[in-house]
């Protein structure tokens, strides 16, 4: 995607926020391009959910995944595409009124760097290209998500575009691991949904 699509993306989805009633950071296009990364944030919305947000071109493309990530690569996650979000959007942990789009409450469940793994006639392919392709590679280096994992679409009805992420076979891969499970709270924080939601009160 070009920075202008994206730029033009980003204006939309900040026209369909008030700032005034959410504590979210309201987000800047940024200019410059710093070492790619990607974070997980847990989102306690009508439906609990993990939304996977990799920052590419100055935004964060992202979907939501119902189950979260899997360590075990025999484990397909669905993923659904969900609108760019703000850079700064990366670093919201908080509550967001249920009134507002993306309402609920929102943890930092993972964040760390990422590398692009898309390769094209053994050369790299740029990650822009291959999401809008439909499949790609990246390496995570999180604190509980590590390796490789691979994106595919697998549907694309009107406005919902389905994928799968499945952990690629590498020494980061591990049936025996549910981090989703084991690993509940915040790597920012250390706090759990319901504390995250009581320091809101408290604000
Ligand atoms: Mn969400």
């Amino acid at each position: 995607m070009s920075d202008r699509k994206s730029v033009k993306k980003l204006r939309k989805y900040l026209k369909k926020r008030d700032f005034k009633t959410t504590a979210e950071p309201k987000g800047k296009v940024a200019k410059s391009s710093r070492k790619p990364y990607f974070v997980i944030q847990k989102h306690d919305a009508s439906r609990l959910h993990y939304d996977f947000r990799l920052a590419v071109g100055g935004v964060l493309i992202s979907w939501a995944i119902p189950k979260g990530p899997s360590t075990d690569k025999k484990e397909k996650r669905l993923a659904v595409r969900t609108e760019d979000h703000p850079l700064e959007y990366a670093n919201f942990e908080g509550t967001i009124p249920e009134s507002e789009y993306g309402g609920g409450t929102v943890m930092i469940w993972d964040r760390g760097i990422y590398k692009n793994l898309t390769e094209n006639d053994g050369k790299e392919k740029p990650l822009d290209d291959a999401i809008r392709d439909g499949h790609f590679a990246v390496r995570l280096e999180g604190e509980k998500i590590r390796g490789g994992y691979a994106m595919t679409r697998i549907r694309e009805k009107k406005n919902k575009k389905e994928w799968l992420l499945v952990k690629m076979d590498d020494e980061e891969a591990d049936a025996r691991r549910n981090p989703v499970n084991t690993e509940p709270d915040s790597v920012v924080s250390g706090d759990s949904i319901e504390q995250i939601k009581e320091k809101a009160k408290n604000v």
